[in-house]
């Protein structure tokens, strides 16, 4: 019987799954190396080690009413897409609301984690932690790991010959915290993810030049969609996503092309993605085009050569005097405190694990991996609907007779390098039909026909998966016939 559950990280993913725990009856203990709640969203002037680090203007790719916990909405009050403070800020009234704040040991390292000799039969894990310097090892049920992705940055410097020779400073966007001291520089950034078109665009405020490297290019959105409703609101809906599954795909990549340039060409401003109909992650920037367009922000294909103050590109042209390189080069997965961490890494920096969640070679389930999966959709539903569906796992609850290994079951068209991409709602829907909290559309049209009307052409968001079932939150209904008057607010 899985009673005691150790929760590595106090992050969204650790305080959902301390609820979840509490919810079932269990009893977590979450674990967490700093001094407060909130991970990736509690800015600080240094980078912290082991801890994810954003820059002081990040604000969120997801709006408000896509992003809440399903069952805790931001304050109406709230823009709808929100600076990093205002998101710290409400993760800490989640954690005081749902009085969370008492299963949580601050300032507490998870150093190890280790299978027990009878790990086969009994499923239990043995967990080191430190604390002012003291080691304290218990034994725990289950163990959920919400230790963040966005931690240890992935530098590949052998990719770029003569980097060693480059006389100007260099360093991973997880060092990036603010402009000023890049003013009137010259600066490279390369990789053309959300960190490094932001980071480019608010370094060609105050530098004279900004380059931005890409391998690949990518898809470029924007936060303001269609009449200026937030992006995520129209394009996240179950209809959308009906229509895109039973056309032919042909005709379902011409409109998914023709949807990502209907506000600009990106061939004409050199971020064409090589892969035009990969669904890969696109990138959320309102501000990159117009920085292109006015030559502040110059767009670069792959660095062939560094030199000492310049840089030779793949297209044989060559910069001068470029001052300051920011590699945006993303992150790898690490896990230093797991004995044996491929259980949850197999190779390179590929991760498998039984719906996103589950590392499948274990004798016994009572190991979740929490926040891992990148889609379209928002990561804070994801991990509460996650971590619900895991404690059901830890109860044997959950029937796991058929394996269906992720991300085997992912369809082609988000390619093979993108491991841990899956389509936001066939993915949600898959963890709630397990858990019984699927919305049952056919009975709300018969008895609800409004409610139904705007879960099926509205926006997906979080509210629909605490509307019926266990964990239901009886103020799902009103949230989502709210969520467009909240939006305007
Ligand atoms: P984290 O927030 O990284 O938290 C992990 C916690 O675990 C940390 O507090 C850390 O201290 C702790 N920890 C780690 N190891 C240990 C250990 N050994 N012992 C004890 N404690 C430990 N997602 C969205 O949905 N919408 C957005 O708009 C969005 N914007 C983003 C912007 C940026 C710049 C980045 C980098 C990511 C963004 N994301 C966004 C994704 C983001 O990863 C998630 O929003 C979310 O913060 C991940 O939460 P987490 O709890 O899984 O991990």
């Amino acid at each position: 019987m899985v009673r005691r559950v150790a929760v590595v990280g106090a992050g969204v993913s650790g305080l959902a799954a301390t609820k979840c725990c509490l919810e079932e009856g269990l009893e977590p203990i979450c674990f967490e190396q700093s001094e407060d709640v909130g991970g990736l969203w509690r800015y600080t002037d240094q980078a912290e080690e082991g801890r994810a680090s954003i820059y002081r203007t990040v604000f969120t790719n997801s709006c408000k009413e896509m992003m809440c916990y399903p069952d805790f909405p931001f304050p109406d009050d709230h823009p709808n897409y929100m600076h990093n403070a205002r998101v710290q800020h409400y993760i800490c009234k989640y954690a005081e609301h749902f009085d969370l704040l008492r299963h949580v040991q601050f300032k507490t390292l998870v150093t190890k984690v280790k299978k027990r000799p009878d790990f086969s039969v009994t499923g239990q894990w043995e967990v080191v932690t430190q604390r002012d310097g003291k080691e304290e090892t218990a034994v725990f049920d289950a163990v959920m790991v919400c230790s963040g992705h966005h931690v240890y940055p992935n530098l590949p410097l052998a990719d770029f010959p003569g980097i060693q020779k480059f006389k100007g400073c260099y360093f991973h966007s997880r060092e990036y915290k603010e402009p000023e001291k890049f003013r009137g520089k010259k600066v490279l950034v390369v990789g053309l993810g959300n960190s490094g078109c932001d980071i480019a665009v608010e370094l060609s405020t105050v530098a004279s030049q900004v380059y931005l490297s890409s391998r690949s290019g990518s898809w470029v959105m924007s936060r303001v969609w269609d009449n200026g409703y937030p992006w995520d609101m129209l394009v996240i809906t179950r209809f959308r996503t009906w229509l895109g599954n039973i056309l032919p795909r042909a005709l379902s990549d011409w409109l998914y092309v023709r949807g990502m340039n209907r506000f600009f060409k990106h061939e004409n401003f050199g971020l064409m993605p090589l892969n035009r109909t990969s669904r890969k992650e696109p990138v959320f920037n309102d501000d990159l085009p117009s920085r292109i367009a006015c030559g502040v922000v110059v767009m670069k294909p792959n660095v062939k050569e560094f030199r000492e103050t310049s840089v030779l590109f793949q297209d044989g042209t060559v910069q001068d005097d470029v001052d300051a390189v920011v590699f945006a080069t993303g992150y790898s997965y690490s896990y230093p405190f797991m004995e044996d961490d491929s259980i949850i890494k197999s190779r390179d920096n590929q991760v498998t694990l039984y719906k996103g969640i589950l590392p499948p070679l274990l004798e016994k389930p009572t190991m979740a991996v929490i926040g891992l999966v990148q889609s379209l959709g928002p990561i804070i539903p994801t991990v509460d609907l996650q971590c619900r569906w895991a404690v059901k796992v830890f109860q044997g609850r959950e029937n796991l007779k058929q394996p269906l290994f992720f991300p085997s079951s992912l369809p082609q068209r988000y390619g093979s390098s993108t491991t841990l991409q899956t389509d936001y709602i066939a993915y949600m829907d898959e963890l709630a039909l397990a858990i019984g909290v699927k919305p049952n559309v056919l009975k709300l049209l018969l008895t609800d026909p409004w409610l139904a009307l705007e879960v099926i052409f509205g926006p997906c968001s979080p509210y629909q998966f605490r509307l019926m079932g266990p964990g239901k939150w009886n103020g799902a209904r009103k949230a989502i016939l709210t969520q467009w008057d909240r939006t305007l607010q």
